[in-house]
């Protein structure tokens, strides 16, 4: 990846707005910082550099609508579109993580640090600290808040959830907020009476769905507890029927679905897809594991490399978009958050592929016993005996504290693109986002080495190959598809 101020080039700065270049299915890709991309042959590319581009070119509007040309060039207009694609800076953390418990009934196989025996109630949240923590959440100056529950089980202390909804609402009489509840639940705890309470006030489902029974319950060991795919499908269609029975819009109300990879995924990744479409979820997400914490033994067994699993993604992205063809609505959670940076003005605002990085800035965890991180996964790092990345505790901190804290300003610092070294000449820039505690645990500072970043390697090759689909979508059936999978309907305004 190189600047296009190519040496060997004749170049005419002078007449060039900025843009970062690579070279995709034969042809050269122009992007620049507010993510406007475009595609070049090379004697059309090597014309725009040297400033010989006729000026009746048939490229040379598209050129300065983009924002590649400086002739022509509306300033004003770039800067308003890189302060939509930058909207989220500024904004304050959204998304609250709230772990109510260690307390889980499953063991599963990836889920190494963050779950404690079911007689383990000293891993449970206080009503005090879930006071606390509503408290604390309610003053980030975003508008729209989303508290998600987790655990351990945080249906355990189901206790916590209501209480943290009922009085979060109440709160928000005054602050007037959008405010959205999420629960991340593996079902087993689940009744009816819960489940009504849940839907009656609009929260969120998502559950675990690892594949087809044998590799689900293979992943996630339920002890005593039977199938625990079996179990988890049953209050999927529980839900399911439910929200239609409620005149609920299905494509919008539904229980969605997280899937993590293992070893064993690998075997079975079309039965995965097609469960997925059979349910009729219209989204999955194909998530490598996290690559930390594991004992050697455990990753041995369910572990790969990141060359591996961007082998079995491509496979899936491939089929996803086949049955896409065919008339199938499912999308990539991955891809489409990509897809989202690329064909619209605006930045869906994921937190962990993002820059800067949301540790803090647009997420915060709590623990069960109020310490506070700037996301999960610092949260899950001291869980394993490190506590680099705590920030406060409910009791103690204030807001200011939290938002101003050196290591919510380091994670920003080590994430933010455009400033390190490695990314600042790549064209995925406007698209990209990497993970500090990542490269923490991996290699022991926050910055890392973008060669040696399994992260880089994954979203390199993903903006890739979303690209190359383009550049051969002659008939621009691929691009109607992957503009499908950018559009987001809004469930509701609680
Ligand atoms: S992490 Fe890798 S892919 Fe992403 S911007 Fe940096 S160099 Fe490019």
């Amino acid at each position: 990846m190189r600047v296009a101020t190519a040496q060997r080039l004749p170049v005419k700065p002078d007449e060039l707005g900025f843009f970062r270049y690579t070279d995709i299915a034969g042809r050269k890709l122009l992007v620049n910082d507010v993510g406007e991309w475009m595609f070049l042959d090379e004697p059309d590319f090597k014309s725009l550099v040297a400033g010989t581009l006729p000026h009746d070119s048939p490229l040379r509007s598209g050129l300065v609508e983009r924002g590649f040309l400086r002739d022509g060039l509306d300033l004003n207009a770039l800067a308003e579109r890189l302060g939509r694609k930058r909207g989220f800076i500024g904004l304050g953390p959204h998304l609250h993580v709230v772990i109510t418990t260690l307390r889980c009934n499953q063991s599963c196989k990836y889920c190494h640090a963050s779950r404690t025996d079911m007689d383990r109630v000293d891993t449970d949240m206080t009503l005090d600290t879930a006071k606390r923590i509503v408290d604390l959440a309610m003053q980030s100056n975003n508008p729209y808040l989303c508290f998600e529950y987790q655990g351990g089980e945080p249906t355990v202390r189901a206790d916590i959830i209501k209480f943290i909804v009922e009085y979060s609402r109440e709160k928000n009489r005054y602050e007037n907020k959008l405010l959205d509840h999420s629960l991340v639940t593996n079902m087993t705890l689940m009744n009816e009476e819960l489940g009504e309470w849940l839907l009656a006030n609009n929260v969120l489902l998502c559950t675990s769905l690892d594949g087809p029974e044998e590799l689900h319950n293979f992943n996630r060991g339920w002890v005593g507890g039977g199938s625990a795919y079996a179990h988890v499908r049953k209050w999927m269609e529980w839900f399911n029927r439910r929200y239609v029975e409620l005149g609920r819009d299905p494509e919008l109300w539904h229980v969605d679905a997280l899937m993590t990879t293992t070893r064993k995924t690998f075997d079975h990744w079309k039965e995965l897809i097609d469960l997925y479409v059979s349910l009729g979820l219209r989204n999955i997400h194909i998530r490598p594991l996290n690559p930390f914490g594991f004992a050697n033994k455990t990753w041995r067994a369910i572990g790969y490399s990141m060359d591996e699993f961007m082998d079995f993604y491509m496979r899936c992205l491939d089929y996803i978009l086949e049955l896409n063809q065919q008339g199938v609505q499912i999308m990539e959670g991955t891809a489409a958050t990509f897809l989202k940076k690329m064909l619209t003005p605006v930045d869906p605002n994921f937190v962990d592929i993002r820059s800067p990085v949301g540790a803090g800035t647009g997420q915060m965890a709590y623990n069960f016993d109020g310490r506070i991180f700037p996301n999960d996964e610092g949260r899950m790092v001291a869980a394993a005996g490190d506590p680099f990345f705590a920030i406060g505790d409910v009791r103690t901190s204030t807001w200011p504290e939290l938002v101003n804290h050196p290591t919510v300003k380091a994670m920003a610092t080590a994430s933010f693109l455009d400033a390190l070294p490695g990314c600042e000449t790549c064209f995925n820039v406007p698209f990209c986002g990497v993970r500090p505690e990542h490269n923490y645990m991996l290699g022991g500072d926050l910055f890392g080495q973008r060669p040696n970043m399994p992260k880089c390697k994954q979203h390199m090759t993903i903006s890739r190959h979303l690209f190359e689909k383009l550049a051969h979508d002659t008939d621009g059936r691929v691009e109607s598809i992957f503009r499908r999978w950018t559009i987001q309907r809004p469930r509701l305004e609680t």
